[in-house]
């Protein structure tokens, strides 16, 4: 069915009347009924889409379109949805019914997208393979038996195997970016502050940003330029306005490039497909005449064990919420043995989850606050600092996006450690609160795919998109 790959494309179409918005939601609707067994999706909202399916076809009947008309979006499950059951993949909250939009999602319906429903995450996100959901693990569309990534993993098979335009994610160490370069579609995290959080389900908030997973740098800036900018809700969000990416991909870049590139010994312990490919996106750029300067970014060995120390101890703060009372699952204890906090809140969490609960607490505790938590934010304001001290002589840092390709449903779970070490080169980017991107950069020796990362400076997302479509040109052109 024509229209069903990216937004860019369809609108086209759309514009000169070749394709329906009705009939692009069925064959969307018709797909997810076909990919269950991918599952992805946690709730199809079929009914609303069609509905909006139809209003975005009389306007663009009547020549007024607004900037994402017709745009199918899927949203993360912990991504809060007016009247559309927001789960974060949760037993606590299975059967939680939000009674607002979050400001992303409402910018979106504002600018003309069709919601087509909610896709299946790692439980409140925390997860690298998208296996920790409490509804079940995701499918990689390119290959059955292996995880999509994760958390946003059912966001990025949603976009992968062509059951919607685009899909919000979010990012906290990763959570975009890798499921994106698992599952060959470009996943961005931007600058923290840029897209509003409330309506985010809190993991860790310092941390925490809204991302995007779309098949084209187009549709990201399409859609980024939509969502960002200030909101009164969100104090965190800077008070600058939204980006203007979509016209940034247009303009003429100024070279030479000066491009970062991570030096041997950050680069131990990578898979030599992910190597191979670093190489020769590197091999590219540097016969295109970009510069390439090589960094050993200082303290890059402290980032896995900075990023779980912070993001562990706000989840414990963050989830405290959940306790039966005030909203979500409450399980009355059958006896006295139990409180009812307890019981709901063995009962609700998955594993993973009860594990960062208890590391966070254990790292706030009066004893070892000092040793872990103030120890690990020293370590942030170190990283922050080497990223300032690298970004004023390149303009972006290319590194991989995943140490690993695509690996198979349960090959890690038995060893939380290797999980977490799997997201080695996305949590930086989140301490340091800078944008980041990855873009798909070539296949394993499995024919799955891999992705590379590109970082840039605080706000320089005009920039980034910039410097990514390039990179993606170049990358593709020259195919192996
Ligand atoms: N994989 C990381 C974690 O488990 C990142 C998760 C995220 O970005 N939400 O914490």
């Amino acid at each position: 069915m024509k229209g069903t790959g990216s937004y860019g494309e369809f609108r086209r179409l759309r514009q000169r009347g070749e394709v329906r918005c009705t009939d692009v939601v069925e064959a969307f609707l018709e797909r997810i009924e076909q990919h269950r067994e991918l599952n992805a999706f946690l709730t199809v909202t079929a009914e609303q889409a069609l509905e909006a399916a139809r209003e975005s076809d009389s306007r663009f009947d009547s020549a007024a379109p607004r900037p994402l008309e017709g745009c199918v979006v899927a949203i993360k499950d912990n991504i809060c949805t007016r009247g559309v059951r927001t789960t974060c993949a949760s037993r606590i909250l299975e059967n939680f019914v939000p009674v607002y939009d979050a400001t992303a999602v409402a910018r979106l319906k504002a600018a003309g997208a069709i919601l087509i429903g909610k896709t299946n995450l790692d439980e409140f996100a925390m997860g690298s393979s998208n296996e920790y959901s409490a509804f079940g693990a995701v499918q990689n569309p390119h290959a059955p038996g292996y995880v999509p990534g994760g958390s946003s993993g059912g966001s990025a098979a949603a976009v992968a195997a062509r059951l919607c335009h685009v899909a919000l994610g979010s990012d906290t160490g990763g959570s975009v970016r890798q499921p994106a370069s698992f599952c060959g579609v470009i996943g961005l995290k931007p600058t923290y502050g840029r897209i509003s959080r409330y309506g985010l389900v809190a993991f860790a908030s310092s941390l925490d940003q809204i991302g995007i997973l779309a098949h084209t740098l187009e549709d990201t800036a399409a859609v980024l330029d939509v969502i960002s900018g200030h909101d009164p809700h969100d104090a965190t969000t800077a008070p600058i306005p939204p980006t203007t990416t979509a016209e940034a991909l247009h303009r003429p870049l100024e070279e030479p490039l000066r491009i970062g590139v991570l030096s041997e010994e950050l680069l131990q312990g990578c898979h030599p497909d992910v190597l191979a490919c670093y190489t020769r996106a590197q091999e590219l750029l540097r016969a295109a005449g970009a510069h390439l300067h090589t960094t050993t970014l200082p303290y890059s060995h402290a980032w896995v064990a900075t990023y779980y120390v912070l993001a562990t101890a706000e989840a414990s703060s963050n989830l405290a919420r959940y306790d039966g009372v005030r909203y979500g699952l409450r399980v009355t204890p059958a006896d006295d043995s139990e409180d009812l906090v307890t019981a709901t809140r063995t009962a609700g969490f998955g594993p993973e989850v009860k594990r960062r609960i208890m590391l966070g607490t254990y790292v706030l505790s009066a004893g070892y606050y000092d040793a872990y938590y103030r120890t690990a934010q020293k370590a942030r304001r170190k990283i922050f600092d080497a990223y300032r001290d690298l970004f004023t002589h390149v303009d972006v840092l290319l590194l991989p996006t995943s140490p690993v390709p695509p690996f198979r449903l349960g090959e890690r779970l038995q060893d939380p450690i290797a999980m977490y070490l799997s997201d080695l080169f996305t949590v930086s980017a989140n301490l340091a609160g800078i944008p980041a991107l990855s873009l798909p950069a070539g296949k394993s020796s499995e024919g799955l795919p891999i992705g590379l990362q590109l970082q840039a400076p605080h706000y320089a997302e005009e920039r980034l998109l910039a410097i990514a479509q390039y990179c993606l040109r170049l990358w593709s052109s020259a195919s192996p």
